[in-house]
């Protein structure tokens, strides 16, 4: 065994194989596998090796489309046979909703290029005439689908590891880590110690033990999944003697089972509702390639409606019923990157579809290693994006809800309810007494809208206007005429201190720092040029700063920052130890100088100042901006005021006929200002160029990504972030979500990246990428909504108040 390597990859399951094989093929070939049995021991020998592109979220089916493309690339180098059967699979529909998350899936293919179909029931039968028509409306077909031998799988990435000159070494239990002052690891084994100055956690069912290793609780718990697989069937002989060819696999939504041939007989797995988390505390490090006792009785619904819908299986023997475990986290999505706060250290873990991922989570993961930049949009399997609350008992909720969800579909105005309410800010109550109804991100509560007084505070789900769309229309009237009052904690807000900050700033923002007392928009890039943030800057002193940003991002954020960190200088998370109500519009003025002594005339407090000032007896900082585009102000302050300083407001905008809105009326209002938003307008797949951020672009001062930026704009954006005015369909109109292609002459050329009904102004917007030089304003192009191309122009300005003049008011 060598006593150094470069890299140490934990576990040699069908992720952490991935990981050394594109390592390997990036140059990194110093690189070493260590795994306690045999490669596979996991869960990954029992899988049922089913693979597909297909996901609700565009990014991660473009890793999916890479791993199932991979497979005939790796078998051929490796000659280890993959057993790749490529039979395409059906997703099949029973009723409206599905058949139109269907075709939304469908369209957000488009422009990954993926071909998929969408058939009528009479089709799918002819194509897997064990189904009956009769329970379905319609189906998505998808050449790209099929299943694969998990462990020619692992071996065939071993093999070509190897043959790069990486080494594996199995039966060796990595027992401890530790990390020398120097950041690089001693990985202790019963086989010896490995000094490596990169660790990766591929360690699956035992990511958690691992991580726990370094003091770290990955939110990371295993499932128990059953699958059984029936004798040899005449149907299915049948089948392929008249076809020459396997049938098709299967997903079946109402039954929450999957389906597909296997030898002469079918599998049939499915993901019950009754389910049950295997070692929810601990996973046991003598558990070895083994199974679980099957339960039948527990997934007997779902066979109730296998039977039903495939009838020949009712008759069929069952051969063998598999039972084991295999990881998630709490969304369902992997944890891939590097982990914060710990240096040199990589997580490769959570990945609940090992065959239809671990491609793309290799090679993301070993592109981060290798060129400091995943090169994909992995936001959504970062492992930042999680923080110290997703614990154990929170883990345990939320991966339930998610195993029991996993067929179901999840509307995009849907909030699930496990492990809710977690974080609550002291207005939580105040605010329930409004008939708020609540959202939760980054496990903190928000209000969504205000439920008019009587009514049940619930939204209907629905790829449509919900029951919240005439009640969000007078809250967005309510603050353009009058002023509304909303909680604005969910912002991740950092403070910068001590000599030398504000030149570390400058050195990560493209906008120039803002003078003491004043806030301004910026953008921090990588060296590539590519947005990692988007922050509003307030200066409190010469070295003194706030910092606000996405709440989401704030571990993702945090970790940059602390990635840069110079000498000297502090940057602390707030947290929720700073909490915020915002008021907004034309009467926010009034209200807010009925309770302060500081004079908030624009002479004395313009647009973009930020202050402490005391509000009542309250202290404060006050910061007059807000989303919305109106005249407003931010006020944040200690937890421990916030009740009293929204009584405060409250009383005092009664005159003003104040009242509360909430984050969907937010939605509608930042649209028809056109103000970009983190994770959907800006990304790290897009650049500030791109993004049109110019008021916080300054080639004025030096800055990481500059030299990028500058060849950027001498050259011209590929891309250009548009602004659109769609007419739905009048007789069932629907707004976009996001995601959804846009067409221009026949052909996909763009995405909408978010978008929402503008009540005030009576429109419904988007924003999407589009080749720049189609970005014309006047331009025609077409949005797919639901199946359905709907005209869309490209605007040059917002909307509403384009010269900006109701935030300077
Ligand atoms: C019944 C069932 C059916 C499934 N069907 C499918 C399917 O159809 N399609 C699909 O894509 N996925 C399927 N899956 C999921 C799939 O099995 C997983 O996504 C995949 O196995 C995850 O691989 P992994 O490498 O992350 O983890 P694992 O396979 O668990 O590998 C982790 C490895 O790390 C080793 N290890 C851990 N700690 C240490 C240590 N300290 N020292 C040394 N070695 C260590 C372990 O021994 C193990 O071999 C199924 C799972 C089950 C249970």
């Amino acid at each position: 065994m060598k006593s150094s390597a470069q890299v140490v990859v934990i576990g040699g399951g069908v992720v952490g194989a991935s990981v050394l094989y594109h390592l390997t093929e990036l140059g990194w070939t110093d690189v070493v596998l260590v795994e306690r049995k045999e490669l596979t021991a996991g869960s990954t020998w029992h899988a049922a090796g089913g693979m597909h592109t297909l996901n609700g979220d565009p990014n991660v089916a473009k890793l999916q489309q890479y791993t199932v493309g991979l497979y005939r690339e790796i078998e051929q180098r490796s000659g280890q046979n993959c057993g790749i059967h490529m039979n395409g699979g059906l997703t099949l529909a029973g009723d409206r909703e599905r058949m139109d998350w269907l075709r939304m899936a469908q369209a957000r293919g488009r422009y990954l290029g993926m071909d998929m179909e969408i058939i009528s029931p009479a089709e799918a039968k002819a194509m897997f005439p064990l189904l009956e028509e009769q329970y379905f409306i319609g189906a998505l077909f998808d050449a790209a689908e099929g299943h694969v031998d998990p462990t020619g799988v692992t071996r065939a990435y071993a093999g070509c590891a190897r043959q790069a000159g990486a080494e594996i070494y199995q039966h060796t239990w990595v027992s401890d880590l530790r990390q020398r002052p120097d950041g690089t690891w001693d990985v202790i084994t019963d086989a010896g110690e490995i000094h490596a100055e990169h660790i990766v956690n591929a360690g699956g069912l035992w990511a958690r033990e691992v991580g726990r290793m370094i003091g770290l609780e990955l939110p990371v718990l295993a499932m128990e999944h059953m699958y059984l697989i029936t004798e040899d069937m005449a149907e299915v002989a049948e089948y392929n003697a008249a076809t020459g060819h396997e049938l098709p696999m299967g997903m079946d939504f109402d039954g929450e089972l999957y389906i597909r041939q296997e030898g002469g007989g079918m599998l049939l797995g499915t993901y019950e509702q009754a389910c049950v988390p295997w070692s929810p505390r601990e996973t046991p490090w003598t558990f070895d390639q083994q199974l679980l006792a099957p339960d039948l009785d527990r997934i007997a619904p779902s066979l109730e409606i296998a039977f039903k819908h495939y009838p020949a299986l009712a008759s069929a023997g069952i051969k063998n019923v598999i039972n084991g475990p295999f990881t998630f986290a709490p969304d369902g999505n992997p944890l891939v990157g590097p982990v914060p706060g710990v240096r040199n250290c990589w997580a490769a873990c959570a990945v609940m579809a090992g065959l239809s991922q671990g491609g793309g989570v290799g090679l993301t993961l070993a592109r981060w290693m290798v060129d400091g930049d995943p090169g994909e949009d992995i936001w959504a399997m970062d492992v930042a994006r999680f923080g110290s609350w997703a614990n154990l008992a929170y883990t345990n909720a939320k991966v339930r809800e998610n195993y029991s969800r996993r067929f179901r579909i999840t509307f995009p105005n849907e909030e699930l309810p496990a492990g809710r309410p977690l974080h609550t800010t002291p207005v939580y109550d105040r605010l329930t007494a409004h008939n708020a109804v609540w959202g939760a991100s980054f496990g903190l509560e928000h209000p969504l809208w205000f439920q008019r007084p009587g009514a049940e505070p619930r939204e209907d789900v629905t790829f449509r206007r919900s029951n919240a769309f005439p009640v969000v229309a007078e809250e967005c009237t309510m603050v353009r005429e009058r002023v509304g009052l909303t909680e604005c904690s969910n912002f991740a807000k950092y403070r910068v201190t001590g000599a030398g900050s504000a030149e570390w700033l400058q050195r990560l923002f493209t906008n120039r720092l803002p003078r003491v007392g004043r806030i301004n928009l910026t953008a921090a890039l990588d060296p590539d040029g590519h947005i990692v943030g988007e922050f509003s800057v307030a200066r409190v002193g010469t070295d003194d700063f706030f910092l606000f940003g996405s709440q989401i991002a704030e571990a993702h954020h945090s970790r940059w920052f602390g990635g840069h960190l110079a000498d000297g200088v502090r940057f602390d998370v707030l947290g929720l130890s700073l909490v915020g109500l915002s008021l907004a519009g034309p009467g926010a003025r009034d209200v807010l100088q009925s309770v302060t002594d500081a004079s908030l005339a624009t002479e004395h407090y313009p647009f973009m100042t930020f202050r402490r000032i005391d509000v009542g007896m309250i202290p404060a900082y006050v910061g007059r901006m807000t989303y919305t585009g109106d005249l407003g102000y931010e006020i944040w302050v200690a937890p421990e005021y916030q009740r009293a300083l929204f009584d405060l407001l409250w009383r005092a905008g009664q005159p003003s006929g104040i009242g509360l809105f909430g984050f969907r009326a937010l939605m509608s209002l930042r649209m028809e200002k056109m103000f970009g938003t983190w994770a959907r307008e800006y990304r790290p797949i897009y650049t500030p160029v791109q993004a049109r951020m110019n008021r916080s672009l300054k080639l004025d001062h030096d800055f990481i990504g500059r030299a990028a930026v500058e060849a950027e704009l001498a050259r011209g954006p590929a891309r250009t972030l548009g602004y659109f005015d769609i007419t739905p369909d009048p007789a069932e109109p629907a707004d976009v979500v996001g995601d959804e292609p846009i067409w221009h002459d026949g052909a996909v050329v763009g995405w909408v990246t978010s978008g929402a009904y503008a009540h005030y102004s009576r429109r419904s917007l988007a924003f999407g990428y589009v080749p720049s030089e189609l970005a014309v304003p006047g331009a025609m192009f077409e949005v797919e909504i639901i199946g359905q191309r709907r005209p869309a122009r490209l605007l040059p300005e917002p909307v509403l108040d384009p010269a900006g003049q109701r935030m300077r008011a």
